[in-house]
């Protein structure tokens, strides 16, 4: 019997980025952890914000940081830079998305420390529709047998997978 793959945060963010990407992720295929890029975000994730830390396990998903501002709940995603913004932000969607599903609501800050800059993520009913658009067009993605071309673009330099796509 065929095995589902479970779609996750981290799938959301390839999508946005690169579906090959997306597809080598879904197959557990382990990117280059060489990369020094994969290296930096690891360092930044592990060395910013220690004191407001407290990684949450939700289901299938880590959310970094969980706190409460008065009487509302705030999950935030810790990132190396503000220039994959986009796919950072449906990430935090996704999680946002799977929170109300079972009953939580709460809000959303993408955290650039590096910057020091913060964007608050709020799941409109827009928003919502864009994840649950991802979601269907990432299960079409997943359930194709080859992985998709490559197709050159700006993430290429620092992606794990470049070796795969451009050797
Ligand atoms: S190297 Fe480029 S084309 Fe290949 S998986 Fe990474 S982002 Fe996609």
């Amino acid at each position: 019997m065929k095995q589902e793959i479970k779609i996750t945060g981290v799938m959301l963010q390839s999508y946005i980025i690169c579906k090959r990407q997306l597809w080598f992720f879904s197959r557990q295929i382990v990117p280059d952890q060489k990369n020094p890029y994969i290296e930096i975000g690891r360092l930044i994730d592990e060395m910013s914000y220690q004191r407001e830390r407290k990684k949450i396990h939700f289901e299938d998903f880590v959310i970094d940081i969980v706190k409460k501002k008065g009487s509302s709940l705030v999950i935030a995603e810790v990132k190396k830079t503000s220039k994959a913004k986009e796919s950072a932000l449906m990430q935090l969607a996704f999680y946002l998305y799977r929170l109300k599903q079972n009953g939580i609501l709460a809000t959303g800050e993408l955290l650039f420390p590096k910057e020091r800059r913060k964007q608050k993520v709020v799941l409109t009913e827009e928003l919502e529709e864009k994840v649950l658009k991802a979601l269907n067009e990432i299960a079409k993605i997943l359930a194709i047998p080859n992985a998709p071309k490559p197709e050159k673009q700006k993430y290429c330099t620092k992606c794990g997978y470049r070796e795969f796509c451009w050797a």
